[in-house]
């Protein structure tokens, strides 16, 4: 007997909805992070009380589809032409959310030479000019490369619309939309504190700093 009716439904189900399996999987996203907590320096001119796994986030890009396609459905309405993601984590969700909406993916290259951060994006034929754009990360905390990237748009006479990020730490993340002046969408918020590298209260009380 080759088959039944239910094993055939059942497959059929199941082939309707791998999400809602992913789904069941996971554990929510900022498990995914492996947060730990201590005194770590961000390697983005700031010091933070909290350290997150950002290779171990993208591990598993499967499990990560659910959040993209939410970040998708809210960005949708936003009537976007691309988004744009640094090229450390925020570009492969920029990429993502891109590839879900049918829009263009413009990745944001660093630029080690320019401080506090600096950005560049590939050429485009016929230019960017009033392109609308979301900008991604990963995680967003003090926003350094978020804000870098959208100064470079701006730049290039596009608009950024909206921001969009797998994680955000509070309180740093949404005082850098709202300086944007575009609504952010984190999937998750985690509590996090960060200080300029040379101002930081962690440095000031003697605690060294921590290894990941
Ligand atoms: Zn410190």
């Amino acid at each position: 007997m080759p088959d039944t009716s239910r094993q055939a439904g059942l497959r059929g189900l199941l082939a309707m909805a791998p999400d809602a399996t992913i789904d069941a999987m996971a554990t929510g996203i900022a498990a995914l992070a492996n947060p730990q907590a201590g005194h770590f320096d961000l390697a983005t001119g700031y010091h933070g009380d909290l350290w997150l796994d950002l290779d171990a986030l993208f591990l598993r890009p499967a499990l990560l589809r659910p959040h993209v396609r939410w970040l998708a459905d809210q960005l949708r309405v936003h009537r976007i032409d691309a988004v744009c993601g640094p090229v450390e984590g925020g570009a492969f969700v920029a990429q993502a959310v891109a590839d879900m909406l049918d829009s263009a993916f413009l990745p944001g290259y660093r630029e080690p030479a320019k401080q506090p951060a600096g950005y560049h994006l590939p050429p485009v034929t016929g230019g960017i000019r009033g392109w609308r754009v979301a900008v991604t990360d990963d995680a967003v905390n003090a926003g350094t490369a978020v804000r870098a990237c959208a100064a470079e748009l701006r730049s290039q006479a596009a608009e950024p619309v909206a921001v969009g990020a797998l994680l955000a730490l509070a309180p740093a993340a949404p005082a850098v939309a709202a300086e944007l002046s575009v609504p952010f969408y984190p999937v998750d918020t985690m509590t996090s504190q960060v200080w300029p590298a040379d101002d930081c209260r962690l440095c000031a009380s003697g605690i060294p700093v921590t290894r990941p």
